[in-house]
């Protein structure tokens, strides 16, 4: 046993260093993107049941010199880990109310609303709903559209800190949805203490309300809590018609997904809509 473990010593060792090496490298390289503005964001367009657009989710993309687009799933636990999510999550916002802004200026644009993704270390800064305000202030968008996607990780630690916060944004205007509900901590013992405005219906239920029943039971139950609560429930990662009419059945109120919309970047946007809404 005592052989093993030496062994096991060397097998790892060199694993490790490569592994803190790799991250440090990565470290680097996105605090390197953030001063060079190599971040982009693609936008899904979200639409009602009766499939006519309501706004859109903002997604971060890495445009990498050598790499090509880098996906968020690849960067952000790292963002996540090392504080840099505070300095790339403002430049979202700040992108997205600037959107937001300009759309609020426009006849045909101007009810449509802009979801950003906010990380649980994000949230949990002192300041975080002033830095929404000032940016709101700054950018000149209506607070109204804005809907901020939060997760069930912010529930782990400080629940009044982030009742209190959430019921300050709706003061102000700004909505809090509940993002990927259901695959996180289980939050339904505070849910109904949180002033949220919308829950998001995790796109694995969805996938699962295809193939198996137990998870068309998950989208069914999610959609009668939101409606008992008076909350918007909106499903992600809807791909096919099939899957769009059982969320309709179960009472969700919109959806986005491959079947409605990839998500694009700005000029692709601009298009799309331009033609969808011809
Ligand atoms: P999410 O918030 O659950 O976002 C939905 C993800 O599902 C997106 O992946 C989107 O591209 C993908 N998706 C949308 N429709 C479909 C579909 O029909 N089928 C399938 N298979 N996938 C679909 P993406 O863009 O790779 O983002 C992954 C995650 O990264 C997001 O999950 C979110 O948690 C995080 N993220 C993205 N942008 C930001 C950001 O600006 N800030 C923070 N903190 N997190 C972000
Ligand atoms: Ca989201
Ligand atoms: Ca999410
Ligand atoms: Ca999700």
């Amino acid at each position: 046993a005592k052989a093993a473990g030496r062994n096991m010593a060397c097998w790892f060792e060199p694993d490790m260093e490569q592994r803190v090496a790799v991250r440090a490298a990565l470290e680097a390289d996105l605090r390197h993107a953030l001063n060079q503005g190599q971040f982009e964001l693609y936008y899904q367009p979200q639409c009602d049941m009766q499939g006519r657009m309501t706004g859109v989710e903002a997604l971060v993309r890495w445009n990498h010199p050598q790499r090509g687009l880098v996906p968020p799933v690849e960067f952000i636990p790292v963002t996540e880990e090392t504080g840099l999510i505070v300095p790339l999550g403002r430049w979202v916002l700040e992108t997205a109310c600037t959107l937001l802004a300009q759309w609020a200026g426009a006849p045909r644009t101007a009810g449509l609303r802009v979801a950003v993704n906010v990380s649980a270390q994000q949230f949990q800064r002192p300041d975080f709903v002033e830095q929404v305000l000032a940016v709101l202030a700054a950018t000149g968008a209506p607070p109204q559209r804005l809907m901020l996607e939060l997760t069930e990780s912010l529930l782990l630690t400080d629940v009044e800190g982030t009742v209190g916060k959430m019921a300050r944004l709706r003061d102000a205007g700004v909505g809090c949805a509940l993002d990927d509900f259901g695959t996180g901590y289980s939050s339904l013992a505070y849910l109904h203490r949180l002033p949220l405005a919308e829950l998001k219906i995790d796109r694995s239920f969805i996938w699962d309300a295809d193939n198996e029943r137990h998870g068309g039971a998950i989208v069914h139950t999610i959609a009668g809590l939101g409606k008992a609560m008076c909350l918007d429930v909106m499903a992600e990662g809807v791909e096919t018609e099939r899957q769009r009419a059982f969320i309709a059945a179960a009472g969700c109120h919109g959806y986005q997904g491959y079947l409605y919309c990839r998500p694009m970047p700005m000029p692709q946007l601009a298009e799309w809509m331009s033609k969808h809404q011809a």
